[in-house]
């Protein structure tokens, strides 16, 4: 609470319910002018972050996952008539879930957050749409992939980037982003092991892949360019040391 008495903070509207009171407040933020970029994006399984300063991140989001299964379990064994019980013990697991689900996505974002960089990510109101019915993917899949709150993990890095940097989140269109190759914007082949490969010689994780694609799409021309050296030359280097090893 001590943080609310800054005095760049300002006390706005308050909404009075039956139940509930809500204040808005405001804070006067001094905007930084970031000289790092990252892109972000959200998998099954993981968060993936990569910095135009060559650092890449992968955050486990497995437990969201699996609080989420659990919960669909218990309620599919659940074979009590009762519907007033039914219901108090599904909102109870329900809440539960949420707090863990949304401790664990506001430790992500506060990482990527404190870090005072651009962040970059998709639009995901076409992300969306890319798990709907008809796209090639299974049933349980795509529910799994639905369940994840993408809303509520875009929402914390907006607020929380604004409110600590100053910073807008910029955000791009998410079409091709896992489909072509982050050096030469051909189209990957997928190859075993969630890896892709293009004619180029390029080869990487596909998440960090389209990763990278986000974070080139986000950042401003001008930088650019620098981007794209650094990672060519990544490319060769690695190349290199494969080379030796091999020999
Ligand atoms: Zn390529």
């Amino acid at each position: 609470m001590s943080r609310l008495f800054c005095p760049c903070i300002k006390i706005g509207a308050i909404t009075i319910t039956s139940d509930t009171i809500s204040i808005s407040i405001s804070k006067e933020t001094q905007s930084i002018k970031p000289t790092e970029f990252v892109g972000i994006d959200t998998n099954l399984n993981n968060i993936s972050a990569v910095h135009s300063d060559g650092q890449v991140d992968v955050f486990s989001t497995s437990n969201i996952t699996k609080i989420k299964e659990r919960y669909r379990k218990v309620k599919s064994h659940f074979r009590r008539n009762d519907v007033r019980i039914k219901r108090k013990i599904f909102q109870k697991y329900g809440i539960k879930q949420q707090h863990k689900t949304k401790q664990i996505i506001h430790d992500i974002s506060k990482k990527l957050v404190s870090q005072k960089k651009q962040l970059i990510i998709e639009d995901l109101t076409g992300i969306r749409k890319l798990y709907r019915k008809g796209n090639g993917q299974g049933t349980k899949y795509r529910s799994r992939l639905n369940g994840w709150p993408f809303y509520e993990f875009r929402r914390q890095l907006e607020y929380k980037s604004k409110w600590y940097n100053g910073i807008k989140v910029i955000k791009i269109k998410p079409n091709k982003t896992s489909s072509k190759c982050s050096i030469c914007g051909a189209k990957v082949i997928p190859e075993e092991n969630r890896q892709i490969r293009c004619h180029c010689g390029h080869m990487e994780d596909r998440d960090i892949n389209a990763t990278r694609n986000i974070l080139y799409k986000g950042t401003p021309v001008v930088q650019l360019r620098g981007l794209r050296v650094k990672s060519i030359n990544r490319r060769f280097d690695r190349a290199k040391t494969n080379e030796k090893n091999q020999v």
